[in-house]
């Protein structure tokens, strides 16, 4: 028998295989499910970018347009990336800040493996994204979990993080607009997790999936718009949830020269980059930004409207997200803070499946999560049911 790493035995159990289960057996037993579970955009990615693709794919006067991407970089991406940063944050980059990426998941893990050795440690916000963790797992790192609490506005207790893993740390993983809380972050934070990580020589990685999803006239900022952020930052921004590209893979990494560089001697090793098409599709996308943006945010936020505005009619007093994909609520009383009795009842008795907070780890015990990237009609569904349950 060939047996296997212990570092897969190390991994904390796949968040929604327990609800996937739930959801096989429901369906078996003949119940309608509806899922809200999955936080993966339902429209299409837009037109130009689509037609971006094709033609380059299809551009015979491109004799590298087949090629390996990392010996055949479009210069069109980091430049594209630099006007992005420069007219969406006031953020000038170099082409030694930038490092195009297969999306962030991946990159979050080749940034561990560039950076951490056995044994040193990791901290990462929680409730927040498995991967950090997972990052730390294959770097043989450990993690040590901030938890973000109501009381402080999801964000990270500074002070509350103890001496011997600010010692022992090398960086810390933090996510605004955040996923699950839909928690925004304000440029004082930033300035704060900055000032942390200069203190304590760790590095900040700000995951900055959900910038561009933001509703009502907010607008979210980068990490990298704090003076000297670039000393001990790195910010991840992913083309997935701003242009509806979570199956591309592209994203980039920018900031800290350093720490890029050590992203980039990752992959150079791994995956030999992006194909050109893709390259050539991203810059598209970001030059467009301007455009695409407002079109996508006013969808979900009608879906969010339609979803609060409902779940307030049943009692939940809960607040419009400024900001992601998803509304965050607390599970209702009689379930005594049992985010997982909460799911499962829904599902078995209306056929609605939601995420559990517990999945995101014990700090978000007592909350679900609802995500919009489901037609309206299918929402509105599921929420007619909800009420119905609740009532
Ligand atoms: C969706 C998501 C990502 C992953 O994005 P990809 O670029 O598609 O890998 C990263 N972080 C958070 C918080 C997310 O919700």
């Amino acid at each position: 028998m060939i047996t296997l790493a212990e570092r897969l035995q190390k991994l904390p159990p796949y968040l929604f295989v327990d609800l996937r289960q739930k959801m096989a057996a429901a369906k078996e037993k003949g119940v309608d499910v509806i899922s809200l579970g999955i936080g993966d955009p339902d429209y299409p990615t837009p037109d130009a970018i689509v037609n971006t693709l094709c033609n380059a794919i299809q551009d015979t006067e491109d004799p590298d347009r087949h090629r390996y991407g990392c010996d055949n970089p479009v210069a069109d991406f980091p430049q594209a990336v630099k006007e992005f940063y420069k007219k969406r944050f006031g953020v000038p980059l170099s082409d030694e800040q930038i490092v195009t990426t297969f999306g962030s998941k991946d990159a979050i893990v080749k940034l561990a493996l560039g950076i951490l050795n056995p044994g040193d440690v990791g901290i990462a916000a929680s409730p927040g994204y498995p991967t950090y963790n997972i990052g730390h797992v294959f770097a043989s790192a450990t993690t040590y979990y901030a938890p973000l609490l109501r009381e402080n506005n999801f964000f990270v207790d500074f002070d509350a993080i103890p001496d011997d893993v600010k010692r022992l740390a090398k960086v810390l993983w933090i996510n605004y607009p955040n996923n699950p809380t839909t928690a925004v972050a304000d440029l004082d934070f930033f300035k704060r997790a900055i000032a942390f990580g200069h203190e304590n020589n760790i590095l900040i990685a700000h995951d900055n999936a959900y910038s561009e999803n933001t509703y009502d006239g907010y607008i979210s900022p980068s990490i990298l718009q704090v003076d000297g952020a670039a000393e001990v930052a790195v910010e991840f921004f992913s083309l997935s949830k701003a242009f509806n590209m979570t199956g591309w893979r592209l994203g980039f990494v920018v900031g800290n020269e350093n720490v890029v560089n050590a992203v980039k001697k990752v992959k150079d090793n791994i995956d030999n980059g992006s194909l050109r098409a893709l390259q050539f599709s991203g810059a598209k996308a970001l030059s467009l930004a301007h455009e695409i943006t407002p079109k996508l945010n006013s969808i979900y936020q009608e879906r969010r409207d339609m979803v609060v505005d409902a779940l307030r009619k049943s009692g939940w007093n809960i607040e419009k997200p400024k900001a992601t994909m998803y509304v965050w609520a607390p599970v209702p009383e009689k379930f005594n803070g049992s985010s997982r009795d909460f799911a499962t009842a829904l599902l078995d008795e209306v056929g609605v499946v939601i995420t559990p907070g517990l999945g995101y780890g014990q700090w978000s015990e007592g909350y679900f999560r609802i995500s919009l990237t489901y037609p309206n009609n299918v929402i509105e569904k599921a929420i007619e049911r909800i009420q119905n349950f609740s009532t």
